[in-house]
């Protein structure tokens, strides 16, 4: 049963860790992890027409347009490995990405939503260490020291600059924080204390998939 098709949004602040922890549970569960930012990020260095718009919005630390961000994630759950499950990290931010995806999955079984706490603090220290791959954008998971996906070199994120992260931590609040009342009732919602090493923190998201299981269809 723990094996079964998991569904899952990772919600929480930016450096909660949602990367790394999605990276792991797809990992883990041979499922994709499909997150908004490192789509983004490709399609930046790509220079496609949604990379050219998405720009200068990612690097000031804002949110993209809402149908821009809702087509990529539209458009990534219809691809044949979303069937058997998926991880989405960093989608949704906004009530109408939420709403949205409540509509893209109506067919499937509930969505398992886990919010990842941090304290403001935390968050900062940790967005100013972090590192992308220079050549596809991804995110790097923590201890590596070359990209996992293409092998390229790793560099800081210009949106993980102080100021920057201030903006994005302030985006959050004022427009992302009320996706977590949005889930918070649901019997598929599990918080997790995200300060706390990376096992541990991983070992509480599989034991609240866990314990979601028997309140999904
Ligand atoms: P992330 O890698 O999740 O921190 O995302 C990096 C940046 O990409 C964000 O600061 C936004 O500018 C943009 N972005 C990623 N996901 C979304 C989303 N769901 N809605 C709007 N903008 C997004």
């Amino acid at each position: 049963m723990a094996d079964a098709a998991v569904r899952l949004v990772m919600l929480g602040p930016p450096g909660a860790g949602k990367g790394t922890q999605a990276e792991r549970l797809a990992r883990d569960r041979g499922i994709p992890r499909i997150s908004t930012g490192d789509i983004l990020r490709a399609a930046v260095l790509g220079q496609t027409d949604v990379g050219r718009a998405a720009k200068a919005i990612m690097s000031a630390g804002r949110l993209v347009n809402d149908d821009v961000v809702i087509g990529i994630v539209r458009e990534r759950l219809a691809q044949p490995d979303a069937a058997r499950g998926f991880v989405l990290d960093g989608f949704p931010r906004t009530l109408v990405q939420a709403e949205t995806l409540d509509d893209l999955v109506e067919h499937w079984s509930p969505l398992v939503i886990v919010d990842i706490e941090v304290p403001e603090g935390t968050l900062v220290e940790r967005l100013s260490k972090r590192q992308i791959c220079s050549v596809c954008g991804t995110t790097a998971p923590t201890g590596v020291t070359r990209c996992p996906k293409c092998g390229g070199g790793l560099v800081q994120r210009s949106d993980d600059d102080v100021e920057v992260i201030r903006e994005r931590l302030q985006v959050y609040q004022r427009d992302s924080r009320s996706i977590v009342e949005f889930y918070r009732r649901r019997p598929t919602f599990r918080s997790v204390d995200g300060d706390q090493p990376e096992n541990l923190v991983a070992a509480d998201i599989a034991a609240a998939i866990a314990s979601v299981e028997g309140v999904r269809r």
